[in-house]
């Protein structure tokens, strides 16, 4: 991507940051930290969850790994400009090596697993066994997927979704020509897609997430009707930062 481009991209996110968060605690969402972590949250829950967990004070104090974010491969179907994830190595561990991996993070206090990429459904299978095995063998507490919902089969749900806590799904807009300039695909059915992943997340048990990165193309969009209908426990939204010679 252009740099001026990117550059106007994070001036645009920044101002446009700080406006949505007015919105969205106008809306009644509430707002953790400066992260722009977004749930529909009770003011009690909010309490709650605005303090760091237990688990991350205790991660401060031993530097352990408690919350790990994962990464099998770099690849994705989508072209997204501020992404920093471009498949600059599309190397993927062998299944004995991520299983000791993933064992020797355990025995160091891992409790929560976050796979990300890339496009992790780009490798189902690969990924169906990772969510097990640390279910199964490592009882992580948490194992949670971050996907642009492209790629994810009914029949991935039905088999894993009982070893996974939570899929999260990027949505930067739910416009097919917002979704095509930013990057992600033609635009065409990934709103109908986004509402059938988070059907399936009821079916199956499965805590639905949001996430959308605000940018130059989306920074004016109202997306509040289609997020109170989809009803995520959580709506994550970030500004898109320069990683100096990934973006
Ligand atoms: S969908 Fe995610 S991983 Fe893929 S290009 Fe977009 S931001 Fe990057």
């Amino acid at each position: 991507m252009v740099l001026s481009s990117l550059i106007s991209t994070e001036r645009v996110a920044l101002v446009t940051g700080a406006l949505l968060i007015v919105l969205l605690a106008k809306r009644g969402y509430t707002i953790i930290h400066n992260q722009y972590v977004a749930s529909p949250l009770t003011s009690q829950q909010s309490a709650a969850t605005s303090k760091p967990e237990a688990t991350e004070l205790e991660a401060l104090e031993t530097n352990a790994p408690v919350s790990v974010n994962y990464f099998p491969s770099r690849r994705c179907n989508y072209t997204c400009g501020f992404c920093f994830h471009t498949d600059t190595s599309p190397f993927i561990l062998p299944d004995d090596q991520v299983k000791k991996g993933l064992r020797l993070l355990q025995e160091a206090g891992m409790r929560k697993l976050n796979i990300a990429g890339g496009e992790p459904f780009l490798n189902p299978r690969l990924i169906g066994r990772i969510v097990k095995y640390c279910k199964e063998d490592l009882k992580v507490e948490s194992v949670s997927i971050i996907s642009n919902g492209s790629k994810i089969p009914e029949s991935w749900m039905e088999r894993y979704a009982q070893y996974l806590d939570i899929l999260a799904i990027s949505c930067d807009s739910f416009h097919a020509d917002t979704n095509r300039s930013i990057g992600r695909g033609d635009g065409e059915g990934n709103v109908d897609r986004l509402f059938k992943i988070a059907e399936w997340c009821k079916k199956y048990d499965v805590k639905f997430k949001l996430n959308t990165v605000i940018n130059k193309y989306n920074w004016n969009e109202d997306m509040t009707t289609e997020i109170e209908k989809l009803r995520p426990f959580r709506w994550k939204v970030f500004q898109c930062l320069i990683v100096a010679g990934e973006n």
